[in-house]
């Protein structure tokens, strides 16, 4: 009989689908992320978030060992959820499950049901709002958990509550420092906004005197809970028409219209970001933003000798890969290839849509990728530079080519956490450093060491 060839997934394009849960959980004020599963996997996932925000991130567990695996989880996870009221005194615990409990097939929402029961029984009638999400690793991506989670919160807590005029951003997995820029940006416009989540704060907070057990900042769950009567929600992702997001559900449910759009990165995905303001607030925009813009579109202009006709590998998660790709055709850079460890099957076609027109050539577009097979493409391709985390370090060091860092995880350099991408002003940030990315790295390999170039 033929054997079919199979090779295992070798440093993948993706994370773990609980740590983007865990992450999304981390936005909300008073919140504690925890895991139905084993301390492995919370230990990973605290190692691997730390090492990027480089702030405390507690992830509580329910710490399951061998004999939960034939036996169940339901009674460490109750324990576990008292634990976490009694110690860190939570306003709201996100339960993800992981790959352990979602084979051996516990009920997380049954569990937490009866918890809920037992406890009131037990005379305890104050709980905090306590949120499940479905999050099997083997099943989808680090975005996938973080959409999910955010779902969840929605879908568990937020009411058709009239409220004044307010909107509902949906930024996904940003910066904490892109974060604080939308909030000024929507502010700028005067307009009441929740922004769900908002880890501004909580992933990169002042130093304080004494360690708060629960970071302050985050969405306030008062807010969640009034997004069911927003006037719009706006929600950014290019790839997302597959999947059940928190957007969709205000749409379906409460009948709160939804603009999904890509992440503003570029002028012309900005432009619609700024553009819905606008429409939604009726004022124009306001000249601090149109002054930036007016300077990025002039930094374009001289930028162009050092960038037309480079060739970039773009990869990471789909969302940030389309932006980028936008972003990249605009300023004369040809994306020679598009790679993510995603599967929404709506990445080529995202694609397509900001590359049409515009690009030289179409990029090759390969979804479910892992570094092992971005590398055997790129070697192929030649490119003059690569965007992206910083697992993409060893391939770029092996091309001897820049790597631009971008998005999560950044590991091996300093401040990942304050990265700007989006709008005018982050793009004029990412443009200053790719168009110094490719200077140094011209200079390093000039044999006389050019001064002026
Ligand atoms: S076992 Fe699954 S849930 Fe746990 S860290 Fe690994 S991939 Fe994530």
């Amino acid at each position: 009989m033929e054997r079919s060839s199979y090779t295992s997934t070798t440093n993948a394009c993706k994370l773990c689908k609980p740590l983007g849960a865990c992450l999304a959980f981390r936005g909300i004020e008073g919140a504690v992320p925890m895991l139905h599963g084993s301390q492995g996997c919370a230990t990973y996932m605290r190692r691997y978030i730390i090492s990027h925000f480089r702030e405390p991130m507690d992830i509580a567990s329910s710490s399951l060992g061998e004999k939960h695996a034939v036996y169940g989880g339901g009674p460490n996870l109750k324990q576990g959820l008292q634990n976490v009221m009694a110690k860190f005194g939570a306003k709201l615990i996100g339960v993800a499950t992981t790959c352990l409990t979602e084979t051996i097939g516990d009920d997380v929402p049954m569990i937490v049901k009866e918890f809920r029961n037992e406890m009131r029984q037990s005379g305890v009638l104050q709980l905090p709002a306590l949120v499940t999400v479905s999050t099997p690793s083997y099943s989808g991506t680090h975005m996938e958990g973080f959409h999910a989670a955010v779902r969840a919160v929605v879908e568990q807590l937020s009411e058709d509550k009239a409220c004044a005029h307010m909107l509902n951003l949906l930024p996904g997995f940003l910066s904490p420092e892109d974060l604080r820029y939308l909030k000024e940006v929507v502010d700028d416009f005067r307009y009441p906004s929740v922004i769900l989540p908002d880890f501004s704060m909580t992933l990169d907070g002042p130093a304080l005197e004494d360690c708060e057990k629960i970071p302050r900042g985050g969405t306030p769950i008062e807010d969640i809970r009034r997004m069911g009567g927003a006037d719009a929600t706006f929600e950014f992702g290019s790839t997302l028409e597959d999947f059940k997001t928190a957007g969709k559900f205000l749409d379906e449910h409460f009948g709160v219209p939804l603009h999904g759009m890509g992440i503003p990165i570029g002028i012309r995905e900005t432009d619609v970001f700024f553009g819905a303001l606008e429409q939604l607030s009726g004022k124009e925009c306001p000249e601090k933003h149109a002054l930036e813009k007016g300077r990025l579109i002039d930094s374009y202009v001289d930028a162009h000798k050092y960038l037309f006709g480079k060739r970039a590998v773009v990869y990471g998660e789909e969302d940030m890969v389309v932006a980028l790709t936008s972003f990249l055709c605009e300023v004369g850079i040809t994306p020679v290839l598009c790679a993510s460890g995603g599967r929404s099957g709506r990445f080529e076609q995202a694609i397509e849509r900001v590359t049409a027109g515009i690009a030289p050539q179409s990029p090759a577009v390969h979804e479910g990728m892992d570094f092992q097979q971005i590398e055997e493409l790129a070697q192929e391709l030649s490119p003059d530079l690569l965007i992206g985390h910083s697992k993409g370090y060893t391939l770029a060091r092996k091309l001897g080519i820049p790597l631009v860092r971008v998005g999560f995880p950044i590991h091996d350099r300093f401040g990942g956490q304050r990265i700007l991408h989006v709008g005018y002003r982050g793009t004029q940030s990412l443009l200053d450093r790719i168009v110094n990315a490719l200077l140094e790295s011209n200079q390093n390999d000039s044999p006389v060491g050019y001064a002026y170039m």
